[in-house]
């Protein structure tokens, strides 16, 4: 089976578009939490993110524009998009959200996989560095864990005889591209697609990834967007305008 890999959206529909024209064919999307906060289009992501998937975990931008979390965890940036985003909903997508399941969340026929939004230990944690890693990697029972958050694509792994993380390397800045991870035997996961809609490494293009099952392949992809449209559109909503700079920054 091929699993595609979708996180940290981020109400960027121009993103999520490409990420969805650039990925190869897969048999089930699932997606990893914050289809909402930051960017402009709130409904028409969580509506294209219905119909696309069977499997999510919410993310704490999910919770914060649903009124689950406290805004006073956020920085006035975040807060604003969350209570414009809150206003933007529609009361079904309000009402789909607020719903979404908190992680660890389990993909039916494969128990060697997990999904989170944070970390495996706690929904909100960061997972930064390798120390952030540790903890999870040596106390899970799962051996593959894909988790968001960070907008960071890549990851953390654990052997016997070694631990250390890890970021896909490409050649370009500005095609759409793809880095092929084998999965070893014995050795534990944490592996982050990397954000679609609001990219936080330096990269600008949407990040996701694809999970073959039978090849124990992770395939990281990032795609180029429409980024002036995004922008353009976050904007238009008067969002705090530094949401629209920096994503051509990938920061
Ligand atoms: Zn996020």
């Amino acid at each position: 089976m091929r699993i595609l890999l979708l996180s940290d959206i981020h109400a960027n529909l121009e993103a999520l578009e490409a990420c969805l024209a650039a990925a190869p064919s897969f048999d089930l999307a699932v997606n990893l939490g914050d289809i909402v906060g930051y960017g402009a289009s709130p409904n028409e992501v969580t509506s294209r993110c219905r119909d696309l998937g069977k499997v999510f975990v919410r993310g704490n931008h999910d919770k914060a524009a649903t009124g689950l979390l406290d805004l006073d965890d956020f920085n006035p940036m975040a807060a604003a998009a969350a209570i414009w985003t809150r206003d933007e909903l529609t009361s079904e997508n309000l009402e789909w959200l607020r719903a979404l399941p908190q992680g660890p969340v389990s993909v039916e026929g494969f128990p060697e996989v997990q999904l989170v939004h944070g970390s495996p230990i706690d929904e909100d944690g960061y997972v930064v560095s390798l120390g952030d890693a540790l903890a999870p990697l040596i106390t899970l029972t799962v051996p593959l864990t894909f988790f968001g958050h960070t907008h960071l694509q890549g990851g953390f792994f654990a052997s016997a005889s070694a631990a250390d993380g890890f970021r896909p390397e490409y050649r370009s800045i500005g095609q759409a591209e793809s880095v092929a991870l084998q999965l070893k035997s014995d050795t534990r996961y944490l592996i982050n697609p990397g954000s679609v809609g609001q990219p936080r490494d330096g990269d600008w293009r949407a990040a996701f990834a694809l999970f073959d099952t039978e090849a124990q392949t992770v395939h990281f992809h990032r795609a180029p967007y429409n980024l002036k449209d995004a922008q353009d559109r976050i904007n238009a909503a008067n969002l705090p305008s530094r949401l629209a700079t920096r994503l051509a920054a990938g920061r």
